[in-house]
């Protein structure tokens, strides 16, 4: 069988030393695979993100044990740069867009591992204009003055400019409108299709979250309490009762 893309086997994490938030997590994305990260408020679902982008060192916070492989080499010693140059881009919770630099001069920071702004750069920022319509008619507007729907759209618009493999997208649907929220997730199903980018999406709006999702994993107190096909775990009765408010 073939080795998954990203492969977090067993990590525990702590912060300030002290505060054990994981306490082994494993988890796979395939190559091409759409994978959701589920769970409750504080279940470690941003925290697990960060381990795998190496950004928890600014929070004080460390992985302890366990090991993540990304195209089967361990990456757990590489800075989020590096990352970003193997192909795993984070889009952080609440999307962190420079608020004083217009729409094209954020998408622009993206790539910039990628050195100057060549033809490469150029085509693949109209590649994320014609998947994000709205960025191309805001794109002379200060992130700051625009919506949290468009802000969104350039965050991720931001990571496809790096040309990503795999994209970890921390709550994409938070404080966003239900129909924009759809529109989003469609948008990163045709990425997932048409361009091959994986994606790991940590959510806690499980419903969208499992409908656009191959697989997820639920995540309790900093452990995995329950994984399966989206489709299963959507028709599971725990599921629906804890996460989906049906039963
Ligand atoms: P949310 O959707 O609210 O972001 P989450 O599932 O992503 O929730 P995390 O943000 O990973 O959860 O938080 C997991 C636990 O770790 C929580 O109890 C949180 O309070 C704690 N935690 C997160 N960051 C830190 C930190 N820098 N220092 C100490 N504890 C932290």
């Amino acid at each position: 069988m073939a080795e998954p893309l990203l492969k977090v086997n067993n990590i525990e994490v702590i912060y300030d030393h002290v505060i054990l938030v994981l306490k082994g997590v494993s988890l796979e994305v395939p190559e091409g695979g759409i994978v959701a990260l589920l769970g409750a408020n504080g279940a470690g679902k941003s925290t697990t993100l960060k381990s795998i982008s190496n950004l928890l060192r600014a929070e004080r916070g460390d992985v302890t044990k366990g090991t993540i492989e990304l195209n089967g080499k361990t990456v757990h010693n590489l800075t989020a740069n590096d990352l970003v140059r193997q192909g795993c881009v984070q889009v952080m919770e609440g999307r962190h867009c420079f608020e004083h630099l217009t729409i094209e001069e954020n998408l622009l920071t993206g790539a910039y591992t990628r050195g100057r702004v060549n033809a490469a750069v150029k085509a693949d920022l109209q590649m994320v204009y014609d998947y994000f319509p709205r960025l191309y008619e805001r794109r002379k507007s200060q992130a700051g003055y625009t919506s949290g729907g468009e802000q969104q759209m350039c965050a991720i618009g931001r990571a496809l400019m790096a040309r990503p493999k795999i994209i970890l997208l921390d709550e994409p649907s938070m404080g966003l409108a239900p129909q924009l929220v759809e529109q989003i997730f469609e948008i990163v199903k045709k990425l997932n299709k048409e361009e091959g980018v994986s994606f790991l999406l940590a959510e806690q709006n499980t419903s969208v979250a499992l409908k656009y999702a191959d697989y997820g994993y639920i995540l309790e107190n900093g452990r995995v309490v329950m994984d399966g096909d989206a489709e299963s775990l959507a028709n599971n009765e725990d599921v629906k009762e804890f996460y989906l408010g049906v039963s």
